[in-house]
């Protein structure tokens, strides 16, 4: 069997490099796309240090053009694509109240989060479909607890992590006979430059309570859960939802 191969969107920093590194970990070749490279280098020599090969691509995913020129950069540097990494994303470009919404910002969320990602996921599943593996292979889409959990200022975000859970269950059932399973993993409160604005009102919130867990997620936190879904040792499971929230999502105050 060769060697697997991930491809993780938006994988320069946060919860990205957190997955491109567990899954580096985890014995795969790695390809990590992103709108940026700085901190490219760094990444590069961690995942070198776990003894696998990595690969950067610069592309913006929201660019569908850009799409078959990463899904071509992953296969000619290691050959195949066994697990994407769906991660690239924004938040709310406004908070602010959802009568407001303006529809220039709700497009721009919506093409990097849903539109970027379907249609990403749609040239790697005809990648996968085209060169059968040995290697379990699957597709994680990383929403939010914004998938379920309603927030007016950010209407525009919750509907884009909505509607790619939806995708992911769609693609699941598309994909399952060819055994490629697609999931879906929801972060609560991870500590990244996506949340750095709000960190004090999130340290006060967290210690009133809102997350029972008691503390911040980590990117490493959605990492070890990417690499394990990638593992393949979850043999009948697609289409699933992992929560990743400390309780965040169950939880009544
Ligand atoms: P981040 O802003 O720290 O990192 C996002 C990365 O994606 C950056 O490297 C950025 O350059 C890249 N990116 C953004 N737009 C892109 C585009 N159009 N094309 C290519 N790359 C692009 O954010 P993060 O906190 O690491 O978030 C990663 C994912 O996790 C996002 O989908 C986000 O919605 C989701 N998420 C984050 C949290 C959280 O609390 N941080 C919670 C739930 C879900």
């Amino acid at each position: 069997m060769s060697r697997a191969v991930a491809l993780v969107t938006g994988g320069a920093r946060g919860i990205g490099r957190a997955v491109a590194t567990a899954l580096a970990g985890e014995g795969f070749d790695v390809v990590v796309t992103d709108l940026r490279d700085e901190g490219v280098s760094r990444l590069r020599a961690d995942i070198e240090a776990a003894g696998v090969r990595f690969a950067f691509h610069q592309a913006d995913v929201s660019n569908l053009a850009s799409h078959a020129a990463i899904v071509d950069a992953a296969l000619s540097a290691f050959g195949s694509i066994d697990c994407y990494v769906n991660n690239a994303g924004i938040g709310s470009p406004v908070r602010g109240d959802l009568l407001e919404l303006k529809p220039e910002n709700f497009d721009r969320v919506m093409a990097v989060n849903l539109r970027g990602g379907v249609f990403l996921s749609q040239a790697v599943a005809r990648a996968m479909l085209e060169r059968p593996g040995a290697n379990p292979r699957c597709i994680v889409n990383i929403t939010s607890v914004s998938a379920e959990m309603a927030s007016p200022e950010r209407a525009d975000y919750c509907m884009s992590k909505a509607a790619l859970s939806m995708w992911t269950r769609t693609l699941a059932l598309r994909l399952a006979p060819h055994g490629i399973a697609v999931f879906e993993v929801r972060p609560g409160i991870v500590a990244t430059d996506m949340t750095a604005a709000a960190r004090s009102k999130y340290d006060r919130l967290i210690s009133e309570g809102l997350v029972p867990a008691g503390r911040w997620g980590q990117p490493e936190d959605v990492g070890t859960a990417v690499a394990m879904l990638a593992g393949g040792r979850l043999g009948f499971a697609t289409g699933s939802v992992i929560n990743l929230d400390g309780a965040l999502s169950i939880a009544r105050l």
